[in-house]
């Protein structure tokens, strides 16, 4: 079972959208894949076709160990993977955590007795540099790390970086930056241009292959509850999204779980 952190502190820069269509997109490669949602929008819940304001249990029961992970799973219809869904209800475990045992490995182990349940658990966090994200790091083997490559991009990364630095040094060893994933890319601008080629200068083979294009079809899928992998599985970004699901299962294929 491989684990992954989909992270990066700025809101909007393609978290959500990258976590479900990766999910799907390993799914439909045969991978028995779980998409755990730990931003309290809920909207990687929501884009996975799960209705976020019905749930019986979500991350938040999960993490204060008021239910287990088998009673808290959803499966996407559209998608055949599985979600731990979030609503505005995990809001309120960020402050309830504070004062609990081991607050940053609560995810960590509701995951560990699963460990044969599946090939990918994909963990989407929320923007900020959060007990919920803390809970996403600790409980991954490594960061995946969506960019739009836009002038202050680098910039936010060093936070990033640094966090990931930190998290590794006192609570989470395994824990390392797998790659960073050029989104919503527009191949016709010159900044865009500029910056990518001063990622794969900086991060060399940590820049993943796959470049995923800015694509409206991606941007839609959302309010049909469909990935949009399977929502217009012709469309540039859905294909952008298949190929990095190829890309990250070549990549795990020689590690040592
Ligand atoms: P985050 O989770 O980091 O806040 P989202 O995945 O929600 O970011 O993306 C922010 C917005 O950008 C959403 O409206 C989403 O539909 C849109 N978006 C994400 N990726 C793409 C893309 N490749 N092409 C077009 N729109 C995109
Ligand atoms: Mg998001």
């Amino acid at each position: 079972m491989h684990i992954f952190a989909i992270a990066n502190q700025k809101g909007g820069v393609g978290k959500t959208t990258t976590a479900v269509n990766l999910a799907a997109a390993l799914a439909a490669q045969g991978q028995r894949t779980l998409l755990v949602d730990l931003d309290p929008q809920g909207n990687a819940t929501m884009g996975s076709g799960i209705d976020k304001r019905g749930l019986k249990r979500s991350v938040y029961q999960l993490l204060l160990q008021l239910a287990t992970l088998t009673q808290t799973r959803a499966t996407s219809p559209s998608g055949k993977f599985d979600v731990l869904p979030a609503n505005r209800d995990l809001a309120g475990a960020e402050v309830e955590l504070v004062a609990l045992e081991q607050r940053e490995v609560r995810l960590k182990n509701a995951l560990a007795p699963h460990k044969d349940d599946y090939d990918f658990v994909l963990i989407d966090c929320p923007p900020s540099l959060s007990m919920l994200t803390l809970n996403g790091l600790c409980a991954a083997h490594g960061v995946i790390i969506p960019m739009q490559c836009e002038y202050y991009a680098l910039e936010g990364l060093s936070d990033l970086v640094n966090t990931i630095k930190k998290v590794h040094a006192n609570l989470n060893r395994e824990l390392k930056i797998i790659g960073l994933l050029r989104v919503m890319f527009d191949p016709r601008s010159t900044l865009s241009n500029q910056v990518s080629a001063q990622l794969e200068q900086h991060f060399g083979e940590k820049v993943f292959k796959t470049i995923v294009p800015r694509n409206v079809r991606l941007a839609e899928a959302p309010s049909y509850g469909v990935p949009g992998v399977l929502f217009d599985k012709g469309a540039k970004g859905a294909q952008a999204y298949l190929a990095f699901a190829i890309e990250m299962i070549e990549r795990v294929k020689n590690w040592k779980e």
